[in-house]
């Protein structure tokens, strides 16, 4: 994958919508037709850490830092990651690890992104915090094996391994963010199951739209419209 500059840059936090939905990525990303369901939500869970209890800030081991900017110039992507923790590690230098200039020692970096809900039944997050993870790597010069995400419904918090398949599965969704952006094009709705979910179920409106491009699809076929 080549690297992308400053101009072709797209909101990292849109991959985890491009992986609910494409056209929902475009109704967001490319038409600005949020509504305020998804402001609510990615606005919310910013200060959701404030309950987290793993996170604990006493410990001397452990430094937590939060909105960090990021970049990935091999995705084309930018945003924040709600917190990165780094743990001091007692061994010397690991592939996760880096150093710091006001700390001794290593530290092993680990990203955690929080969550309003609950976990979800698709890979939504998991390829989100994996993209952050792609920036954490690329300007740290490391590699990093785990992340966590945090929900809030159920104050708990879930280890994401960052393997080859959720790698994988994170380019190909950055791939298609900027083939999508290049056309300018939202996808036709399909209405399927995970629409029922969907912040922008009611400006979408799948089912009527589907059935609308039915009937025309019938009627161009049976008027033998050219
Ligand atoms: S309602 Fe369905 S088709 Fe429309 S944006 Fe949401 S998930 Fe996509």
């Amino acid at each position: 994958m080549s690297e992308f500059d400053d101009d072709s840059l797209l909101m990292l936090s849109g991959i985890q919508h491009i992986a609910f939905c494409e056209r929902q990525w475009a109704l967001i990303h490319l038409e600005q037709q949020w509504n305020e369901n998804v402001l609510t939500v990615e606005g919310h869970h910013l200060h959701e850490h404030c309950d987290d209890p793993y996170a604990d800030k006493s410990r001397r081991d452990l430094l937590i830092m939060r909105s960090v900017p990021l970049v990935t110039r091999r995705l084309g992507l930018s945003g924040r990651a709600d917190v990165v923790e780094l743990y001091r590690v007692k061994e010397e230098k690991t592939e996760c690890s880096i150093s710091l200039e006001s700390e001794k020692g290593w530290w092993n970096v680990v990203p955690v992104e929080y969550k309003r809900g609950r976990p979800k039944p698709d890979e939504c997050d998991e390829v989100q915090l994996c993209a952050q993870n792609y920036a954490l790597e690329e300007a740290n010069n490391i590699h990093i094996s785990r992340g966590y995400l945090y929900y809030g419904e159920t104050r708990h918090r879930h280890e994401v391994i960052f393997s080859v398949p959720l790698r994988q599965k994170t380019e190909e969704l950055a791939l298609r963010m900027h083939e999508l952006f290049k056309l300018g094009m939202t996808p036709a709705p399909v209405y399927k199951r995970s629409c029922k979910t969907c912040s922008l179920f009611n400006l979408c409106l799948p089912g009527i739209k589907s059935a609308y491009q039915d009937v025309n699809v019938y009627i161009e076929r049976n008027l033998d419209i050219p």
